[in-house]
């Protein structure tokens, strides 16, 4: 079975996040550890190159293909980890990696999918983002930044926004990484007692700990509302980094081995062509 079956929220589900174990690794196999994921993620990261190749050869035929991986997860889930990883697996060349904090005034004086447009790969390319529109129904909701009518509507434009991108050619995979309340508290404490960390560190994390459970609602609407056949969400048990990263890797590689890319041909008489450069090159 596919782990993206496994891992998939079917759409137009109630989500229970407290029914997924953030320490489970459903897919891997009963051995797996750290050492085994580390291995295989330099076999699919090899996997995921040659695709990306396919994906740019593609673009060079007219083609408007390009993948985004959206990355959503509460603070220390681990989503700058998984980009180092899983983008450090792939050809750098062929990536276009943004992360989303507080909007700018510039950002704010706009439509929320505003900075989201700016910032979408192109045709031949592979888009990161780290956090994304759905801060505007995770953060933004939490703290109530909007009036509730503001972001309630927001699940139908972001759904709207997303069918677009699809009809368009960009296909979306979008992935929450699930960690739990405990793990959480140890890798902030992990950042207290490490100085190299402590740029990471930000009080205001103790202070969104406190507001856990109404993240967790937040996001069980968001992955409810918002994973559609389009753009399914995916929930990625987090609190074992190595699952994590092999987890995202593999379900990149099982969607883009679903879009059927293959060389273009080449547009010239490859024995003409041939003849021609033997003689050139006498
Ligand atoms: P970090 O990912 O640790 O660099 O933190 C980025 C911060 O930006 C987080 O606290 C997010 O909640 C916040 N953020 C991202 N997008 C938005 C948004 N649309 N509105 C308000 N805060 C946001
Ligand atoms: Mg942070």
């Amino acid at each position: 079975m596919e782990l993206r079956e496994r891992l998939r929220i079917a759409p137009g589900t109630a989500v229970d996040l407290g029914a997924i174990d953030p320490a489970s690794t459903p897919g891997a196999p009963a051995k797996a550890d750290k050492k085994w994921a580390a291995a295989q993620l330099t076999d699919i990261g090899a996997a995921l190159g040659r695709y990306q190749e396919m994906l740019y050869a593609a673009k060079a035929a007219g083609s408007r293909q390009r993948l985004l991986l959206v990355l959503q997860a509460m603070d220390c889930g681990g989503k700058d980890g998984t980009v180092r990883k899983v983008a450090g697996a792939m050809n750098p060349q062929g990536l276009h990696i943004v992360a989303f904090g507080k909007p700018t005034e510039e950002e704010r004086a706009h439509d929320f999918l505003w900075r989201i447009r700016r910032a979408l790969p192109v045709p031949g390319y592979v888009g990161m983002f780290n956090r994304s529109h759905y801060e505007d129904v995770l953060v933004v909701r939490v703290h109530e930044l909007v009036p509730p009518e503001v972001w309630a509507a927001r699940y139908d434009e972001i759904n709207g926004f997303e069918r677009e991108l699809a009809e368009d050619g960009t296909t979306i995979l979008k992935v929450m990484l699930h960690i739990s309340y405990e793990e959480q508290c140890e890798r902030l404490l992990a950042r207290l007692d490490d100085p190299t960390k402590h740029w990471k560190y930000n009080p205001g994390d103790v202070d969104e700990r406190k507001l856990w459970p109404a993240y967790q609602e937040a996001y069980q609407d968001a992955l409810g509302r918002c994973s559609t056949d389009q753009a399914p969400w995916y929930v990625v048990p987090a609190d074992h980094k190595w699952y994590r990263d092999w987890a995202v890797a593999t379900l990149l590689r099982e969607t883009f081995a679903d879009l059927g890319l293959r060389y273009p041909e080449g547009a010239f008489d490859v024995a003409a062509e041939r003849q021609r450069l033997q003689e050139d090159c006498r």
